[in-house]
């Protein structure tokens, strides 16, 4: 048997979908990004989207569009993918990184406050496989120093808990729709927010700082554009919004299987797991488990050999040999983090995994890491 880590989950109508604008007059930005942007609005529950072309730009234009930039800090996690952290580099501030929670993996919200300078501007949480990350005390934090707070939710479309959902407490929230993800536009992304002031500034971010897209120039009147602002270029195309849309109507059905492998991994996996808070509803977009670090690679090499598709996510990016050279991080720095790093093995989960494939990565993973 070979057990794939990922397989994505576009069907043939979200393929005839994507042929369908192929054969049309505008394949970039236009009436079907549009269309998604409602959608997916609905969907999160937030007021309005902005479709752009990564998640990683995604963040990079929210913290341009609050002026973060030279001189400024961002308070962040250790425990994500480069491309958070790498945003803060990119918009040209320093990122700060604070610990996290052993259990979760996710930043600990008690040590942000002695993290904050006269130069943090912001706070990007990030909610690690889909576990929501404790918004209510980085919000309080965030309104006491009047700091913003840019939420990293590419691993969390689903997630929810008693008392809020993922998206009502960032200022702004940043999608991913990477093929990895829940769903996805091939290289696509969104930001999601309630506040009105900053739409109409990142529609024109996304695409230059003009303030008519190609569509809207072409289909009506001619009329001339004007540069608004500075922009980039991270407009979401009508392609990658069809194959979104459809999916948005599947991402229920897809995080059920998705909850019913975990809660099994975990049924049989016992204090290997990370942990959810018991009042959470996570994502589920990743399943890992801790083993030894002494170990760690040897297993993830001996489940290879039994054709199981593996990964890391992730080893503590204060570790990575820029962030040590660059600014000076340290092994110690972050120990939970480092902890995490040095012991994490995520296991293949998707809605197309069967329950023999589920079984076999079951009985090898107790065969081998136990
Ligand atoms: C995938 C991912 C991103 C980047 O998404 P892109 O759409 O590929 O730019 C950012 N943050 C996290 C936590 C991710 O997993």
């Amino acid at each position: 048997m070979k057990v794939e880590f990922f397989k994505h989950n576009l069907n043939e109508q979200d393929i005839q979908n994507a042929i369908d604008v192929l054969h049309s007059t505008f394949l970039t930005t236009g009436k079907v990004v549009d269309e998604f942007e409602k959608k997916f609005s609905d969907y999160i529950g937030a007021k309005y989207t902005i479709g752009v072309n990564s998640c990683t730009m995604a963040l990079f234009l929210s913290l341009k569009a609050f002026n973060i930039g030279q001189g400024d800090e961002v308070i962040t996690t250790p425990m994500t993918f480069i491309a958070t952290p790498n945003s803060i580099i990119e918009a040209g501030a320093k990122p700060v990184f604070v610990d996290v929670e052993p259990d979760t993996g996710n930043i600990n919200a008690h040590l942000i406050e002695r993290a904050i300078t006269e130069r943090t501007k912001a706070i990007m949480p990030v909610h690690l496989y889909g576990t929501l990350v404790d918004m209510i005390t980085i919000r309080n934090i965030a309104n006491n120093y009047k700091l913003k707070v840019i939420e990293d939710a590419a691993h969390a479309i689903e997630a929810e808990n008693a008392f809020y959902k993922v998206g009502d407490y960032g200022h702004l929230t940043c999608f991913s729709f990477y093929p990895t993800k829940a769903i996805t536009g091939i290289e696509a992304g969104a930001i999601t927010t309630n506040y009105k002031g900053l739409v109409d500034e990142l529609y024109m971010m996304r695409n230059h700082g003009m303030n008519k897209d190609a569509s809207k120039r072409y289909t009506d009147k001619y009329e001339h554009w004007e540069m608004e602002m500075f922009g980039y270029k991270a407009n979401m195309t009508n392609v990658s919004a069809s194959l979104l849309l459809n999916q948005i109507d599947r991402i229920d059905e897809n995080w059920q299987r998705r909850n019913r492998i975990a809660q099994y991994y975990e049924s049989q996996f016992g204090d290997m797991c990370m942990k959810v808070p018991p009042d959470c509803k996570p994502a589920r977009l990743m399943f890992t488990i801790l083993v030894d670090a002494d170990k760690r690679d040897d297993i993830l090499h001996k489940l290879q050999d039994k054709c199981i598709g593996v990964a890391v996510n992730y080893r503590a990016i204060h570790l990575l040999k820029y962030y040590r050279e660059t600014f000076g991080y340290k092994r110690g720095d972050f120990p939970v983090a480092e902890s995490i790093g040095g012991r994490t093995i995520s296991l293949p989960l998707y809605p197309k995994l069967t329950d023999d494939e589920v079984e076999y990565v079951v009985k090898c993973v107790k065969e081998i890491a136990c």
